[in-house]
C-alpha cells in the first residue's frame, strides 16, 4: 500500500524535537534541545490539581471550559491589559495554545486561503495551515542590531487578494524578539487596511526581561474587534504538560473556533482547569520569580556561549537563546546539531527547521536555558571543547 498519509501532510514527518530528545537519551547529552523546564511550577498549584482529582473532579468538564477557569482567564486580561471579554461568550479553554492555534487556523482558513507568519516560525503553524488546506506565506524575521526583525514593506508586500490573516507570536519562539509598539503597529495597519483577523499567540506573555513589555495586539486600537489571541498555563506556569490553554477574542470568532474545537477534543482535564484557574488569581507573585530566574539563566547561558566561541542574540523574552555557529567554523546549523551530542555532549535545535527556506536559518542554533544553572554551567563547559 501507498503512504496512508494524506498528501497535504506529507513532508511534517517526525519533529526535529523527537530526533534531537532521542539523540539525547541515546547518547546521555545535556538536552538544550526542547523548551521544557526541569523545575516544577508553584506547590500550591500543583496541590490543587491533586485535591481536584482526590475530590471527584474527574468527568467531562464542561467543553468551553469550567466556568472559574474562564473567569479567570477574563480577571487575567482586564487586570494586566484592560482588555475586557465575557468570560461567557469570549473565553474560551483548549488543549494548551497547540490547540488553540490549531482550531482558530482551521475555523479561519481553509483552500485557496493565505495565512501570513513571520519566519522562523514554531514549528506547529506550517503544519496546521497545511492541514487546513491554506498556504503559509512567510515574512522574514532578519538579524538586525542584536535582534531579529521584520522589514515593514516585505510585510506589506507579502499581503494579496487570498490573505486570510496574520500570525503574530511575541514574545517570539525561537527568535526570541519582543515585538515593540512601533512594530505591533504596522501590523495592527495592515490588518485595519485589508480587513485580516490577526491571531497572536502570547504564550511568553509572562517571560519578558529587561526592559522589553509585552504588549498583545488586541489593545491596538481597532485590533480588539480582529484579535484572536492564544496563551496557556504551560511556559508561565512551568506545566507544559499540563495541556491547558485559552482563547479570547470577540464572541463571533470565539464561536467559530468552538465549531472546530468540540469536535477536536471536546475538552481538556478538569483538574488542570481548576489548578490553573487558581494559579492565575494566586501565582502571579511566584511568575515574577521566574521571569528574574529566567532573565539570570540567560545571561548566565549567554556569557559560556560567548565564551565557547559563538555569536549570540540576547532574547528580550522567551527561554530561547539563538547562536551564530560561523565563529566556531561551522556554516550549517543541521549538521553541527546531529553532530553536536558527540563532538561536545550537548543537544540544540537547527534553527533551520523553523524556516519554509532553510538556508536563512542555516547559520543559528536554538538553546534553551529554562534549566538549573548547574546543566547550563556544564553544558557550556563541554561546549568550549569545540573551539
Ligand atoms: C510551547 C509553545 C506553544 C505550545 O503551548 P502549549 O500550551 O504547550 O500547547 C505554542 N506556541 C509557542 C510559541 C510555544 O513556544
Amino acid at each position: 500500500m501507498d503512504d496512508p498519509l494524506v498528501a497535504r501532510m506529507r513532508g511534517f514527518g517526525t519533529t526535529i524535537f523527537a530526533e534531537m530528545s532521542a539523540l539525547a537519551t541515546q547518547t546521555g547529552a545535556i538536552n538544550l534541545g526542547q523548551g521544557f523546564p526541569d523545575e516544577d511550577g508553584p506547590a500550591a498549584m500543583l496541590d490543587v490539581a491533586v485535591e481536584a482529582i482526590r475530590s471527584g473532579g474527574n468527568q467531562y468538564p464542561p467543553g468551553p471550559g469550567l466556568p472559574a477557569l474562564r473567569e479567570a482567564v477574563a480577571e487575567q486580561k482586564r487586570d494586566r491589559y484592560g482588555l475586557v471579554y465575557d468570560p461567557a461568550t469570549e473565553v474560551y479553554i483548549t488543549v494548551g495554545a497547540t490547540e488553540g492555534i490549531a482550531a482558530s487556523v482551521l475555523a479561519f482558513a481553509g483552500p485557496g486561503d493565505e495565512v501570513i507568519a513571520f519566519e522562523p516560525t514554531y514549528d506547529s503553524y506550517a503544519a496546521t495551515v497545511a492541514l487546513a488546506g491554506a498556504t503559509l506565506v512567510p515574512v522574514l524575521l532578519r538579524p538586525e542590531g542584536g535582534r531579529f526583525t521584520f522589514d515593514p514593506d516585505e510585510l506589506r508586500a507579502a499581503v494579496g487578494p487570498s490573505t486570510r490573516m496574520i500570525l503574530v507570536n511575541s514574545p517570539h519562539n525561537p527568535a526570541g524578539t519582543v515585538f515593540t509598539r512601533a512594530e505591533l503597529e504596522v501590523i495592527a495597519d495592515v490588518c485595519r487596511e485589508h480587513d485580516l483577523i490577526a491571531l497572536t499567540d502570547e504564550v511568553y506573555e509572562y517571560l519578558t526581561f529587561d526592559d522589553a513589555e509585552h504588549v498583545p495586539l488586541a489593545t491596538l486600537d481597532g485590533m480588539r474587534e480582529r484579535t484572536v489571541t492564544v496563551s496557556s498555563v504551560g511556559k508561565t506556569f512551568s506545566v507544559t504538560g499540563w495541556k491547558t490553554g485559552w482563547v479570547t477574542g470577540p464572541a463571533p470568532f470565539v464561536r467559530a473556533v468552538q465549531t472546530v474545537k468540540q469536535f477536536v477534543t471536546y475538552a481538556v482535564g478538569g483538574p488542570w482547569q481548576q489548578a490553573t484557574a487558581y494559579a492565575l488569581r494566586n501565582e502571579l507573585g511566584w511568575v515574577e520569580e521566574l521571569r528574574k530566574s529566567l532573565q539570570g539563566k540567560r545571561d548566565r547561558l549567554i556569557t559560556g556561549l560567548e565564551a565557547a566561541g559563538f555569536t549570540t542574540f540576547r532574547p528580550q523574552g522567551t527561554y530561547f537563546v539563538q547562536a551564530d555557529i560561523r565563529p566556531l567554523g561551522f556554516a550549517d546549523g543541521m549538521e553541527l546539531a546531529r553532530a553536536l551530542p558527540d563532538k561536545a555532549g550537548v543537544v540544540a535545535i537547527p534553527t533551520q527547521v523553523f524556516y519554509q527556506h532553510p538556508q536563512a536559518g542555516a547559520p543559528f542554533v536554538r538553546f534553551a536555558f529554562c534549566k538549573q544553572d548547574h546543566v547550563i554551567d556544564e553544558a557550556v563547559q563541554r561546549l568550549a571543547r569545540l573551539s
